[in-house]
């Protein structure tokens, strides 16, 4: 037994988030599954409350004064997001329904446009499936093909086999900032610095779902084309998330939905749309939603990204370490750099039984596939059990978690 001090507050921390002390079969709490949805810190909740009780109606309409400041509240929460992820414009930061909306965005607003029969789409193996289907349903309809990125049986890109993956046809490089299985952080400015020396026009859509809770993205560093990510994933709320995209990209690209708000005007004859990043922004968005997660940008700026990443990962470690100890466990996903996601599979026990009984032990896991069948079959596993770990997790977590694999274990094999 261990204990870690974080270089924050976590005891103040932890009281932000009263369901860790709410028990749950009748035992502690252990949310160990953040990587599934990240829990709300009470400040977010309180600025969403706030906001509908007390300024609410809807943005972008009429000269209200309430609906102004609304708009501004709304705005400003966007500058929060530029901000975060290193944007050179607000223009180039659209708001979305997470990180599945914004990937079909790309793909059905650029993508229809710029993806032509015969030209290759290249995705990393370990590719969520947000960031598979949406280009199989583009490759379909345009007859262009999809290609796979392969990785190492530790979960690592296989960086040699860029060069010889983009053709001239490439036209997209779809890549996961880090894998919501293996935990993996790729190198993501080496990946796309690499692909676009053999094709410089291909465009490289990142998913940063699972990187933003663990790390604060820049953009413009990485060399992204497009970046997506999840409110609900960072301590915000769902139904809000965020699409980066170059300025030039999104000014050639067409509206996807149609509808109030993106429009300039409208006449029978021809409409005409206004510029970004309304273009984008369709009909009336959760505006609660969106200031909540500027709210959440607000409160993991105030912990410091370098510390949560710092205390996440020697959680990690911990856990990793002592997981390790386990004869009959085996974790699946052991690149050197990884984001604090540790999947395992335990001999002889299916990863849904397992999580069964984790979760009458109070732990929370996800059992499954992780959206992520194609990676599930080339780690040659049907699912595994994935742990993730966040800011307010405590060894004390990661002790209960092996106890309760221990006990599963002992169960299945006496
Ligand atoms: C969760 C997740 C998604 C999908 O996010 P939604 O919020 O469901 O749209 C995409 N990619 C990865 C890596 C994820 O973890």
């Amino acid at each position: 037994m261990t204990t870690l001090t974080a270089p924050f507050d976590l005891q103040k921390v932890r009281e932000d988030f009263p369901l860790l002390t709410t028990p749950f079969h009748g035992k502690p709490l252990h949310y160990l599954d953040s990587a599934v949805s990240g829990q709300m810190p009470k400040p977010v909740v309180e600025r969403m409350a706030h906001y509908a009780q007390f300024e609410h109606t809807n943005v972008h309409r009429g000269v209200s004064t309430l609906s102004q400041e609304a708009t501004d509240r709304y705005e400003e929460a966007r500058e929060k997001v530029r901000r975060f992820l290193n944007a050179g414009s607000l223009k180039e930061i659209i708001w979305t329904r997470g990180t599945t909306e914004s990937l079909n965005l790309v793909a059905q607003a650029w993508g229809r446009v710029n993806v032509l029969g015969g030209d290759e789409i290249l995705l990393s193996a370990m590719e969520h499936h947000a960031n598979i289907v949406p280009w199989q349903l583009l490759a379909q309809e345009k007859g262009a093909t999809i290609k796979v990125l392969p990785i190492t049986d530790q979960g690592e890109i296989l960086l040699d086999a860029i060069e010889e993956l983009v053709t001239e046809r490439t036209k997209v490089l779809g890549l996961t900032h880090v894998s919501n299985v293996l935990g993996t952080v790729n190198p993501v400015k080496d990946i796309i610095a690499r692909a676009k020396a053999k094709n410089p026009n291909l465009v490289a859509v990142i998913d940063g779902a699972q990187a933003v809770p663990h790390l604060r993205p820049d953009v413009q560093d990485l060399g992204a084309d497009f970046y997506a990510f999840s409110g609900h994933k960072l301590s915000g709320p769902t139904g809000i998330g965020a699409l980066y995209g170059k300025q030039a990209l999104l000014e050639a690209m067409p509206p996807w939905h149609g509808g109030g708000n993106m429009i300039l005007s409208v006449a029978w004859e021809k409409t005409t749309f206004i510029g970004l990043p309304g273009k984008f922004e369709a009909g009336t968005p959760p505006i609660a939603a969106a200031i909540g997660l500027g709210a959440a940008l607000d409160y993991m700026e105030a912990l410091g990204w370098e510390k949560v990443q710092a205390y996440e990962h020697a959680l990690l470690e911990y856990a990793t370490e002592r997981l390790s100890a386990l004869p009959g466990l085996r974790i699946i996903g052991t690149a050197p750099g990884k984001a604090s996601v540790i999947s395992f599979v335990l001999e002889g026990v299916h990863p849904h039984d397992a999580g069964s009984i984790l979760d009458h032990e109070g732990i929370v896991v996800r059992a499954g596939h992780h959206c992520a069948q194609p990676l599930m079959k080339r780690m040659n596993v049907p699912a595994t059990t994935r742990a993730s770990f966040a800011y307010f997790n405590t060894t004390d977590d990661v002790d209960a978690l092996v106890d309760a694999v221990k006990k599963t274990l002992e169960i299945f094999h006496g």
